[in-house]
């Protein structure tokens, strides 16, 4: 790809409201815009932390919700409804329930407006196939350690671009190593959404030399071959900026 700037979100852990209000608004302060909220862990309380979260950073901040399989779908369905009747404003909510349960994937799916981002439910293209059958999904999130490199990972993005399916791409809590090749990939094939690439941003230091480095919520790719990085290193180099 051309591009060398690969906007990202940034996820707030799981927390109390007050946690994660606090939490919000310095993640704003460092310039990100696009927040991942961790829910799922307890559904009784998920719609306050939205709401806690939504109150602090005002409604110019796009607010993503991951439940990382924590919800039943009726869970999802009410928690989701919840959110869309309090106005909280949530671009989509991830992974509402078990990666196995399509069907109840594609119930909560049928039955709230706020899209849903399929992940753990696609590792490789047979999933995704799996997935676009019961349109249990609006998008997917595409990582290399879950479908196996770039090969494959192209062919996913493609694969749901033709279905309709909007896209985006993550990682695994992976360095500047992994995640200079996610952010690669999304560089070269445009994603419908913001990517999720934060994970080497929470690192205290890059361990390499070169790579890419993080310009608020800018993954900034090297203008080098491959993915720039020159050497590992036992140095502490700054790699936030
Ligand atoms: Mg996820």
């Amino acid at each position: 790809g051309t591009a060398l700037r690969v906007p990202t979100d940034v996820t707030l852990a799981a927390g109390t409201g007050a946690d994660l209000a606090v939490a919000a608004r310095q993640r704003c302060d460092e310039g990100f815009d696009v927040l991942k909220l961790k829910v799922g862990t307890d559904a009784a309380g998920d719609l306050e932390r939205v709401r806690a979260v939504r109150a602090a950073v005002g409604p110019q901040v796009r607010l993503r919700l991951d439940a990382n399989q924590g919800w039943t779908p009726r869970e999802a369905v009410r928690v989701i409804r919840g959110v869309e009747d309090a106005g909280l404003d949530v671009e989509l909510v991830e992974q509402p329930v078990a990666r196995w349960d399509l069907d109840g994937m594609a119930w909560v799916a049928d039955r709230v407006d706020v899209p849903i981002l399929a992940d753990e439910a696609v590792f490789g293209v047979r999933d995704l196939v799996a997935v676009i059958r019961r349109r249990a999904a609006d998008l997917v999130n595409v990582k290399l350690a879950k479908c196996g490199g770039l090969r494959p990972a192209r062919t996913l993005l493609e694969l749901a671009r033709e279905h309709g399916m909007g896209t985006l791409v993550g990682s695994m809590m992976e360095s500047q190593v992994g995640v200079g090749a996610a952010a690669s990939l999304a560089a070269a094939y445009r994603t419908s959404a913001v990517s999720d690439l934060d994970a080497a941003w929470w690192l205290a230091w890059s361990p390499v030399r070169g790579g890419l480095r993080y310009e608020g919520a800018t993954v900034v790719l090297p203008d080098a071959p491959g993915l720039g990085i020159t050497a590992v290193t036992e140095t502490k180099i700054q790699h936030r900026g």
